[in-house]
């Protein structure tokens, strides 16, 4: 008779592995098992921070939260947001430090995370399958049975931390959500987030590579969604850097948004045009392209100037081009899709669990955390956070069903 856990998770990411931890420290590390379809668990947490591991933020409110469907994840974020994930990994013996409020592990090195999940339970001896996608979760009298390519487990309970669609080379391609389907679960439409962005390519061409501190604000038909002040980055396809990976979160879906771009943050429109004015008037030799030599970016200078239409070198075309430089327009044409996302827009509805304890409202003792539900977060340790704290709900809920058995 083949043994049945009291909990299996699937998905060794990151909430997968601290759900592990916290429910094999708190019911017994025999009576939990985590299965991952990747050679090894943590691949993505690698990735993250570009290799630093952002892991929280030092501000943290369900503003910085967005879905599809709605959801209202305040009192999840509230209970668990950065100060008990930075105890958490305190009490993994990593150290957190910040910079301009993202928070990392004080090696700035994200394997220092997955190190510490892993040592602890290898610690624990919790067992974890790995190389064993599961194909397939079917209730099974009052449990459920788990196959994979290669095996067959049971278990009372099951709790799905398969992640989102983005990054299909950290395992997250999006097919797990298909496993949800018969309990009932639907999906929403999913789309990329936290991502370079495609833009129309001819008012920036010959600017590739150059970055430049800028406010960058998204509009929708008219109206001004989100602004972010950061590095802008231009490329062959658009424009990427962190402004742009931070607005991506605002974009409102199935709609059409225009950037707008305005250089020079430090400087006002009004102390523009005055200083493009005096330029034009006592250096009347310059003209031409390079007008705004000396002000801005010399390529970036002559991309304004290009979609200048009729420059006088006069008060009035000083007028213009202070205009252009705060408000350089760039239609969006789409993003670089799911293979360059951090983060998965949509998932599972959030109201097809409770938010108490993350339980599907459909199915007893089925569970579901992290990415693959309806939740995204802000580019700044935000979705961690957010799979740390659903991770955190869920496990209470567990431990309390274990403890009232
Ligand atoms: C390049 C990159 C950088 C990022 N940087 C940051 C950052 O600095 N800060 C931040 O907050 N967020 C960052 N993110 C986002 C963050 O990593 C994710 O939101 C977070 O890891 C989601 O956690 P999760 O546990 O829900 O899923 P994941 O961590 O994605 O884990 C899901 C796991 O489930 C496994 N799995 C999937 N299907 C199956 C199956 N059928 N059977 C078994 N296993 C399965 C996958 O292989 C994977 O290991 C980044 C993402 C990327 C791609």
């Amino acid at each position: 008779m083949q043994k049945t856990y009291y909990v299996a998770i699937i998905g060794g990411g990151f909430s997968g592995l601290i759900l592990a931890d916290v429910l094999s420290s708190a019911i017994g590390a025999e009576k939990v098992l985590l299965i991952e379809k990747n050679d090894r668990v943590g691949k993505k947490i690698l990735a993250t921070g570009n290799g630093r591991g952002n892991v929280t933020n030092l501000s943290v409110g369900e503003e910085n939260y967005h879905s599809v469907n709605g959801a209202n994840v305040g009192e999840i974020i509230n209970k668990y947001g950065n100060k008990s994930i930075i105890g958490y990994f305190n009490g993994l013996g990593v150290a957190v430090s910040d910079e301009e409020g993202k928070v990392f592990p004080s090696s700035f090195q994200a394997n220092s995370v997955l190190d510490a999940l892993r040592q602890k339970l290898d610690y624990l001896k919790t067992d974890i399958k790995v190389g064993e996608g599961v194909t397939l979760v079917e209730k099974n009298g009052k449990g459920f049975k788990i196959t994979t390519q290669s095996g067959e487990y049971f278990a009372q309970k099951v709790v799905f931390a398969c992640g989102g669609k983005a990054g299909k080379q950290y395992g997250t391609d999006g097919s797990a959500y298909s496993l949800l389907k018969p309990f009932g679960h639907t999906v929403t439409k999913l789309y990329p987030s936290l991502v370079q962005v495609k833009t129309d390519v001819q008012k920036i061409k010959g600017l590739k590579g150059i970055k430049q501190r800028a406010t960058v604000t998204a509009i929708s038909n008219g109206e001004k969604i989100k602004s972010f002040t950061g590095d802008l980055l231009f490329t062959d396809f658009g424009v990427s850097g962190n402004a742009i990976f931070n607005l991506t979160a605002y974009f409102p879906v199935e709609k059409s948004v225009t950037l707008s771009i305005a250089f020079l943050p430090d400087k006002s429109w009004g102390e523009l045009s005055e200083f493009i004015a005096s330029k034009f008037k006592n250096m009347p030799f310059v003209n031409g392209e390079d007008v705004l030599t000396g002000i801005i970016n010399k390529q970036v200078g002559k991309a304004i100037v290009k979609e200048c239409q009729g420059l006088t070198y006069d008060e009035k075309g000083a007028k213009k081009l202070a205009s252009l430089i705060k408000d350089f327009r760039l239609e969006v044409k789409g993003t670089l899709g799911f293979d360059y996302a951090q983060v998965t827009k949509g998932g599972i509805p959030f109201n097809q669990v409770s938010p108490r304890d993350m339980q599907s409202v459909k199915v007893k003792d089925l569970y579901i955390v992290g990415e693959m539900l309806d939740v995204d977060g802000d580019c700044g340790g935000y979705n961690l956070q957010w799979a740390y704290s659903s991770a955190m709900t869920a496990a209470d809920g567990v431990i309390n069903d274990y403890e009232n058995r």
